[in-house]
């Protein structure tokens, strides 16, 4: 700045006051000294200005650039001019002198510019130096302030230095285990290699493995075309028990026709043994008649006798009366007295013959009569005889046709159970049905449902597939069954009720509902209130009361007995428990331990089992046990959904006449819910109920996989539900599912989750093995026909 209004100084700036000292130049005062230099020495001489515009007429102009051109001149020697030359000096001196007086004036110039340039900078020196105290005071807060931060810096330094230390151990620690881990990895990288000739090894293996799998494969291919096969003869089969199932109608009918047949045997059997007693009573009578009509003859035989002598006897009287009146009328001409006498005398004879012929004629009528009695006696005891030979006759036939019935009936009974045996049997003991629950709420979601479960139609899958669109995904499943959402309560049961047949043949049986809350479990297995809406367990006992009371006339005799109970968090409440439902005392000190005894008879201590006589009897204990579970419910939070419901009747029969005896069970059990845990969301009670619903609701499916496989440990300890059930699961017992499912699309994920369980256990009763190596050793029932 200073450069551009002055003449170029010859020093740099930071050496402006060394230049002016090292020229002698100092404050203002100097001034005067200079300028009398530039007017030309101290003789007064004009001003520089009016100097150098007389001296540069004849001097060349002389520009000053720097200090180096000053000093050049300074340094300038006078030469080439001799030293008499004195005018050729003197110009020469005066030409340096005009030099040198500008390199002066150039330097006042200079000066001038300097002077102004100080007083501009004293200006800026005095600025400053308020700038300065101004910054000095800002500087002492700062520091006051920096002492401050600095001690708080401090305390922190102090904290982190011990940190640091603490870091300082902790590293050393690191140090120490990352040598450890180092060495580790060594050891790792050594197994490594180790594993990388095992790899190698592998490798090659897997190769070999790979041409195995591919073989395994073909040997697959096989096995499906074998399983298709399979398959076909499986429906060739269920033909087959569809025709053996008519025919057992057929034989039930025929069965029935001949009991019929039978009683009405029986009846007339009755009563031509009331005739024949009759006609036995009447005989007696008949020949009790005779015998005396016998007599009778023989007392008038004996009267007609003695008539028939006096007769005689009178006839001879009256020949010698009449001899003797010849000879006396003969004598009458002599005398007329003695005539009339005589003639009074034959007269009196005549009436006492004639009296006794009458006599006679009415004895020989009442022989005749007597005769003809006893002829017809005799014709009615032969009559009697023959009846009596020919009811014997008939009696003999009835009694052959009736136990010829009679064995063809329970040849036919014994028929029947093996048939229906064999049924279920060809169906495989454990048994699926998947339930479609109806759409709730109608409106939009109803066409939803259509598109999301679809029942296929094709020929072989008929009544037994599903399909469910899943992301996108179809899903095919089949099972035993499939009720679409339109199969009412009656559909259903009458597909199962062989099974509940079976529990009364002597089986042990059990039917679960599965699947998540609100599928339909407790519809299904209890029903709603009505003819129609009634589930399966009050349409089993129906069925069951019926068909003991019709086995009656077989000489059947059934007792039940019932009970019913609830586990919830694996532990078990009873629910037919005399007093308060689920109050504290009612289950205090109560242990509810299950055993099974050595024929598979299971007991709960302390459970409470009711005798049953009719369905009036179960509904009402049905009654009790939803009135505890819905108190249940509200004390509980909705507890019904959150345990499993078993329903337990047991059914023992004997027949006296055949000396038969059966035990069943039938088990019918409504689920837990089967939704999972993240669904929920749950924590604390509820978490510990969800997790409890699902080690049990695994167990179960356990029990049953590792009975389909045959294993010889089966796991039934695992959770109360399957130790409970252990004799009804596996062994020739019979095990129906009911997979529940909701059609809302919502329920999706669960619904995929159901059906591909259910797959699982409906695939493990397929094995055909299974079938065959039915365990009879564990059968539970005594001496069944
Ligand atoms: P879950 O016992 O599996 O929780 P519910 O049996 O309580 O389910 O069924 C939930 C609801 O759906 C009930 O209101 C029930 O009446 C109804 N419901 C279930 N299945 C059917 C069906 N097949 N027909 C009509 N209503 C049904
Ligand atoms: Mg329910």
């Amino acid at each position: 700045m200073a450069s551009s209004l002055t003449p170029r100084s010859p020093y740099p700036k930071e050496n402006l006051g060394s230049a002016r000292r090292g020229m002698g130049l100092k404050a203002p005062p100097r001034r005067n000294v200079l300028s009398a230099i530039n007017n030309g020495g101290v003789n007064g001489s004009p001003a520089p200005s009016e100097g150098g515009s007389e001296a540069g007429a004849a001097a060349p102009a002389v520009e000053f650039s720097g200090r180096d051109d000053v000093e050049r001149l300074l340094a300038e020697k006078m030469k080439g001019k001799s030293k008499n030359d004195y005018k050729g000096r003197t110009e020469q001196m005066s030409e340096y002198i005009k030099r040198l007086r500008a390199c002066i004036r150039w330097y006042v110039d200079l000066e001038d510019g300097y002077l102004a340039e100080l007083e501009k900078l004293q200006g800026q020196i005095d600025a400053e130096n308020t700038r300065h105290t101004e910054f000095e005071a800002q500087l002492s807060d700062a520091f006051q302030e920096l002492i401050a931060a600095n001690l708080e810096m401090t305390t922190r330094c102090n904290s982190l230095e011990e940190s640091f230390n603490k870091e300082k151990a902790d590293r050393l620690v690191a140090e120490e285990s990352y040598e450890k881990e180092r060495q580790e990895r060594e050891s790792a990288e050594a197994s490594r290699d180790v594993l990388m000739v095992d790899l190698e090894r592998v490798t090659h293996e897997a190769k070999r493995f790979s041409e195995q799998l591919k073989m395994v494969q073909d040997t697959n291919k096989r096995l499906q075309e074998y399983n298709a096969s399979l398959q076909l003869y499986n429906s060739n089969l269920q033909a087959d028990t569809s025709k053996n199932g008519e025919t057992i109608s057929k034989l039930q009918r025929e069965k029935s026709a001949m009991m019929e047949a039978m009683t009405n045997l029986k009846d007339l059997n009755n009563s031509i043994k009331n005739q024949l007693d009759s006609s036995m009573t009447s005989q007696k009578e008949a020949i009790r008649v005779k015998e005396e009509l016998r007599k009778e003859v023989e007392c008038l035989r004996t009267d007609l006798q003695q008539v028939r002598d006096d007769r005689d006897q009178s006839v001879a009287q009256v020949n010698t009366l009449t001899a003797e009146l010849a000879i006396y009328s003969e004598q009458a001409r002599t005398s007329s007295k003695d005539c009339a006498v005589l003639t009074s005398k034959v007269s009196a004879f005549e009436e006492t013959c004639n009296s006794q012929q009458e006599q006679i004629e009415i004895l020989q009528n009442h022989l005749a009569d007597a005769t003809e009695k006893l002829k017809h006696a005799d014709v009615t005891a032969i009559e009697a005889m023959t009846g009596y030979e020919e009811q014997k006759g008939t009696i003999k036939d009835l009694e052959e046709r009736l136990a010829y019935a009679e064995f063809q009936i329970i040849e036919a009974d014994k028929l029947r159970k093996k048939l229906h045996n064999t049924i279920l049997e060809l169906k495989g003991n454990i048994r699926v049905f998947c339930r479609v629950r109806p759409l709730l709420s109608d409106g939009d979601s109803k066409s939803q449902e259509e598109a999301l479960i679809s029942y296929p139609s094709s020929v072989e899958n008929a009544g037994r597939g599903i399909e469910l669109i899943n992301q996108g995904q179809k899903c095919s499943f089949s099972y035993d069954k499939v009720f679409s959402h339109s199969a009412s309560q009656d559909d259903v049961f009458v597909e199962m009720s062989q099974l509940v047949q079976s529990a009364l043949d002597g089986y042990k049986v059990c039917i679960f509902a599965y699947g998540q809350t609100g599928s339909g479990k407790t519809y299904t297995m209890m029903g709603k209130p009505g003819r129609e809406q009634k589930g399966i367990i009050p349409r089993s006992l129906e069925q069951i009361f019926k068909t003991s009371q019709s086995l009656e006339s077989q000489g059947w005799k059934y007792c039940m007995q019932a009970s019913m109970l609830e586990i919830y968090n694996e532990t078990i409440r009873d629910l037919l428990a005399p007093g308060r439902p689920n109050s504290v005392e009612m289950s205090a000190g109560k242990q509810y331990t299950i055993k099974h005894d050595a024929q598979g008879n299971t007991t709960v201590s302390d459970l409470t089992t009711a005798d049953v006589f009719s369905t009036a009897d179960v509904t009402s204990l049905l009654e009790k046990a939803s009135h505890s579970r819905s108190v249940g419910r509200t004390q509980m939070n909705e507890q019904s959904s959150r345990s499993h419901f078993v329903f337990t009747l047991k059914i023992f029969g004997s027949n006296e006449s055949t000396g038969q005896q059966v035990q069943g069970v039938l088990n019918l059990i409504d689920l837990a819910g089967s939704e999972r845990l993240a669904k929920s969301g749950s924590t604390g009670d509820r978490l510990k109920e969800t997790q409890a619903i699902n080690k049990s609701l695994s167990a179960l499916s356990d029990v049953i996989f590792a009975i389909a496989k045959n294993d010889d440990h089966v796991p039934f300890r695992n959770s109360k539900l399957t130790y409970l059930l252990q004799p009804c699961l596996g062994g020739d017992s019979k095990t129906l599912m009911f997979v529940n499912i909701a059609p809302e699309a919502s329920s999706v994920n669960e619904t995929v989750c159901s059906l591909r369980f259910a797959s699982r256990v409906n695939a493990c009763e397929i094995g055909v093995a299974r079938r065959q190596t039915q365990a009879r050793s564990s059968d539970s029932r005594l001496s069944y026909g």
